[in-house]
């Protein structure tokens, strides 16, 4: 796949409005300079790529803003080797980002194209290591659990206790909940059972939609 100077010169132009954006965390900006954004979005697509939008992907779904990938990114405090699970492949460009940080990366899709799509690309572009999964992301992935960090990029209704209880003693999840709009949550699992809760602003994602797609 080609990354060429056009690109690295757009993709640092994107990474200077991050910044100016407010994102501070200089690993989750290198992560940003690392994966290209490009790679993730159809050819003809290639320059809005390094734009601070977001954009229609398959399936009716969408590649999420940077700034939003950035500071969710931030906002889950992210370490090398974490177990990370992710609700919501779509492109795949949030599960590259928390791969290029050093996290074991779990994504689960599910819509089938977009699972099969997305597995592919990740492959191709060197991150055979991500573990992709087409499944309902309602009963996340017991089997993989206890995970330190859950990452949903879908908006929740509310948060999902299931998801809870798969995190770590400490582990945290950044979640956005709500109907129209969403508040961006951190859910942290404290050492008695119970959970402390942070919101950080509002957001607009794609529902979290119950059970497997159609397609
Ligand atoms: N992280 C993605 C954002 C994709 S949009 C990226 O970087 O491109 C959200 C994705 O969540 C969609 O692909 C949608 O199909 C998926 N999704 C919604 N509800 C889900 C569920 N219950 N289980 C798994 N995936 C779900």
């Amino acid at each position: 796949m080609e990354d060429n100077y056009r690109h690295k010169g757009m993709r640092q132009r994107l990474i200077g409005e991050l910044r100016r954006k407010g994102i501070k965390n200089e690993a989750v900006l290198r992560a940003f300079w690392e994966v290209p954004r490009h790679w993730f979005l159809d050819k003809a697509f290639a320059d809005l790529a390094y734009e601070d939008n977001a954009f229609p992907i398959e399936c009716d779904q969408t590649i999420s803003q940077p700034y939003t990938v950035a500071r969710m990114t931030e906002l889950l405090e992210v370490e090398k080797r974490h177990k990370v699970l992710e609700i919501g492949t779509g492109s795949g460009y949030q599960a590259a980002i928390l791969a290029a940080l050093g996290a074991q990366v779990y994504t689960i899709e599910r819509q089938k194209v977009l699972y099969e799509k997305t597995k592919a690309i990740l492959a191709r572009i060197g991150f055979s290591r991500i573990r992709c999964y087409y499944r309902d992301g309602s009963s996340g992935l017991p089997g993989s659990a206890p995970f330190d960090r859950i990452i949903v990029t879908a908006a929740a209704p509310r948060v999902p206790e299931i998801l809870v209880n798969q995190l770590r003693e400490g582990g945290k999840m950044v979640i956005p909940v709500g109907e129209d709009i969403q508040h961006m949550m951190r859910i942290t699992r404290l050492a008695d059972g119970s959970t402390k809760t942070e919101r950080f602003g509002q957001y607009r994602f794609v529902p979290f939609v119950e059970g497997l797609g159609e397609g």
